[in-house]
């Protein structure tokens, strides 16, 4: 097997040159820009400068002017982003922060870190965004803030969420790693919160050769503090006013984005075209739903998008109904050579790690009903119209009840 992998999150999710439609194909993406992105190298190399610098600040300041907000400070990762926001908003021990189960880990795991409590949320069916209503109902003396995710491209309830912070007085740390380019009410996501947080990491809607991330914001005193934590919260040199890290973001990835950002928008387009594809071909089949409400008596449920969102479907998420229904689908396009990811097979209130804060006593049905039923399917820009409707025919054929192999 001639594997071309990637490492994602610690898995090898590898294709082979047989797999007819992978779930992403990075050097693929990258081949439109090789030469600039070799130019920019050479010079990055003869420059010298391998810490901070112009690649630096003007990826910051060309983010900034993309997301419409004052300041941007880039980091190492999308989860430094979200440590880095916590820190700068004086998260600490006896502090309870709201945030969903149905989220990569990091959004709960920089929490924890900071010997604070993650507080998990439900979500809505429709969305997979965090319910406003039930974020209301677990505040507490101790909430100091509430960490909304913009999963999958979209971005949750953000107006509702940050009237509910504002009554309460709690910041808003948008964790918009998933949602570069996503807007409510054309308003970019990372534009809202106290800070956004953002994630270059590769399969990202704009993805580095590597790790990278940002916080974005609108308060000059945040970003001020942000950068100063970004280096062991030094200021001026070998004075430190507060204990920061090592957060610091690579010149070489600022290099790399800037040649990619300008096309963000376009790419963005191409994710939509595909899931609009998606959504005509399996969405006139009579065993799907368009929506949750629609649910009844069908066996897959398509995604929604929200009132007043541009989704930017980093991932294209089906619910597959039925007990043991999403697993048969899966084990048909593994044998289909299909490129599929379950985000996420587990709620964060689930996990072995985070006992210390659940006691094992939180369910969140609406949450473990997606961790069973959730799929998501190829929908980067680099696969061809042509591949959408094979994937198209497998689930077809799934849901005409064939083997479809
Ligand atoms: C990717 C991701 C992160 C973390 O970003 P890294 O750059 O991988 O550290 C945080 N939150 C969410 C929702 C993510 O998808």
């Amino acid at each position: 097997m001639n594997e071309i992998g990637v490492v994602i999150r610690g898995e090898s999710c590898s294709f082979d040159a047989s797999m007819s439609v992978p779930l992403l194909n990075l050097a693929e993406h990258n081949r439109p820009y090789q030469d600039r992105m070799r130019e920019a190298f050479d010079r990055f190399l003869a420059s010298g400068q391998y810490i901070g610098g112009d690649q630096v600040t003007l990826f910051e300041k060309e983010v900034a002017s993309y997301l419409g907000v004052s300041e941007c400070v880039a980091v190492s990762s999308g989860t430094d982003a979200l440590l880095l926001a916590l820190m700068a908003l004086d998260v600490g021990p006896g502090d309870e922060v709201i945030c969903p189960s149905f989220t990569f880990f990091a959004t709960a795991g920089v929490v924890h870190r900071l010997g604070a409590k993650p507080v998990f949320a439900e979500i809505l069916e429709g969305s997979f965004n965090m319910d406003p209503e039930d974020i209301e109902h677990r505040i507490t003396p101790r909430t100091k803030g509430i960490i909304p995710v913009h999963l999958f491209g979209q971005m949750a309830n953000i107006a509702r969420i940050q009237a509910i912070a504002d009554k309460h007085g709690l910041f808003v740390l948008e964790d918009a790693a998933q949602a570069i380019g996503a807007r409510y009410n054309g308003k970019h996501a990372g534009a809202f919160g106290a800070f956004g947080a953002f994630s270059f990491y590769p399969t990202k809607n704009l993805s580095g050769l590597g790790d990278s991330g940002l916080v974005s914001t609108n308060d000059p005193k945040l970003a001020a503090k942000a950068r100063i934590l970004r280096v062991h919260g030094m200021d001026p040199v070998y004075y430190h006013s507060h204990v920061g890290g090592n957060f610091r973001f690579d010149p070489i990835q600022g290099a790399l984005l800037r040649i990619k950002l300008p096309d963000l928008d376009a790419s963005i387009g191409l994710r939509q075209e595909r899931a609009a594809c998606y959504v005509s071909r399996l969405g006139s089949h009579p065993a799907v739903a368009l929506s949750c409400e629609e649910a009844a008596g069908k066996k897959l449920i398509l995604p929604e998008t929200s009132v007043g969102n541009a989704h930017t479907f980093n991932q294209f998420t089906i619910r597959v109904r039925g007990e043991g229904a999403r697993d048969r689908l899966v084990a048909q396009l593994k044998a289909a050579g299909i490129g599929h990811g379950i985000y996420y097979p587990l709620g964060l209130h689930q996990q072995e790690c985070f006992r210390c804060h659940t006691g094992g006593a939180v369910s969140l049905p609406v949450t473990e009903a997606a961790c069973r039923e959730v799929l998501s399917i190829p929908i980067v820009p680099e696969i061809k119209l042509e591949q959408i409707d094979e994937v198209c025919d497998r689930i077809i054929g799934f849901l005409d009840g064939g083997s479809a192999a």
